[in-house]
């Protein structure tokens, strides 16, 4: 070990527009919602993380919560350095007296711009970044989901996050075509939002609407193992006093159904693009599916219904495009081709 390694760390980032991850040393040391809370008069962070989530729709005229990568571009630079610097500050280093400089690999949404990319590597050089790579978000999904990306094979991939759905074919290392819509799992929160205010006369918050499409949210009206009714509390439109009512998965599915068909809309539009040889590969393959939002129950039957593919939910889909930046990290000399230096 030369003194260089000594003094560098080697850290994967996912910089996604919900939740920013970091793996170092194989393990994940950072997972937290990409959201930091400002005092407004300073500018000065109060909060980061599921500390700043906690405030969220709950601040005062001082203080204001931020999502900076919301609608998958980077909607506030300085927001998303100070975010970036704060989670790589959570890390345990171990030891204070030195800050080591550090190698990167930062997955970013393929939404966004060659300004907005190197706006992220500019701010992790100045964390002390000495070796910074960039890698495509569905490079990175497929790696973490375990498919030989670099085969000449087709892979379909559909990363559902917060602000985008990035759908892609990859083969031999590259992205052959690809897609990046601005729904996913943000739209089908507002979604859930929307008709509790049209169809109830409650308004809900934010983080209300995102507990009830965890707890209940489907896809399909017809679920084989559906979830219990649940009650939602919120401000009653009419009267302005809180109040409760009890919804079952079905009018969740209702609500979503708009969004959910513009992503398989989006999928079969991906799907008439590919080129014959790999549509063949994708017909044996199938469909592989990462991200928070393709935890949607019935969202893969559906899709599988609807493109005639199977359809396969990664292994610990909020994690997977993590694990493959991780990968990446450790196998540089292998991935070359697919970092952005
Ligand atoms: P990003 O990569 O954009 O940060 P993630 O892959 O972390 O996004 O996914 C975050 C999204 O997934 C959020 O919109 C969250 O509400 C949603 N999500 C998380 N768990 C579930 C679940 N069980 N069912 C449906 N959506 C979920
Ligand atoms: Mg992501």
């Amino acid at each position: 070990m030369g003194l260089f390694d000594f003094f560098t760390r080697e850290i994967a980032i996912d910089l996604g527009t919900a939740n920013t991850l970091i793996i170092m040393n194989d393990k994940v040391v950072v997972d937290e919602p990409s959201i930091v809370a400002k005092d407004i008069q300073s500018g000065a962070i109060v909060a980061i993380g599921k500390t700043a989530q906690q405030m969220h729709g709950k601040t005062h005229k001082l203080i204001e919560t931020i999502r900076p990568l919301k609608d998958g571009v980077i909607a506030d630079f300085e927001s998303a350095e100070q975010m970036i610097r704060g989670m790589i500050k959570m890390i345990h280093t171990g030891n204070r007296l030195i800050t080591p400089s550090l190698r990167m690999v930062i997955c970013i949404p393929s939404g966004i711009t060659e300004v907005e990319m190197r706006a992220v590597k500019e701010s992790a050089e100045r964390v002390n970044g000495k070796e910074v790579y960039l890698i495509h978000e569905p490079m990175a999904a497929a790696i973490g989901i375990g498919l030989d990306i670099m085969q000449p094979k087709g892979n379909m991939i559909v990363d559902i996050g917060g602000g985008t759905t990035e759908i892609a074919v990859i083969a031999l290392g590259g992205i052959v075509c690809d897609k990046s819509v601005k729904i996913a799992g943000d739209v089908f929160t507002n979604d859930i939002i929307y008709y509790m205010r049209t169809q109830h006369n409650l308004y809900v918050g934010e983080s209300t609407a995102e507990n009830i499409k965890i707890e209940i949210g489907s896809a399909t009206e017809d679920l084989q193992t559906p979830p219990d009714e649940k009650s939602v509390q919120g401000r009653d439109l009419l009267t302005g006093k809180p109040k409760q009512v009890q919804i079952s998965y079905r009018e969740i599915a209702k609500a979503l159904d708009k969004s959910i068909l513009r992503v398989e809309d989006a999928v079969m539009e991906t799907l008439s693009q590919t080129p014959p040889e790999l549509a063949a590969d994708i017909y044996n393959t199938g469909i592989y599916l990462a991200g928070g939002g393709s935890m949607l129950r019935g969202l893969d039957r559906r899709l599988s219904q609807k493109t005639d593919l199977p359809v396969y939910i990664a292994e610990d889909p909020l994690r997977a495009v993590v694990r493959g930046t991780g990968i990446a990290l450790k196998n540089l000399e292998r991935y070359k081709s697919i970092l952005i230096k």
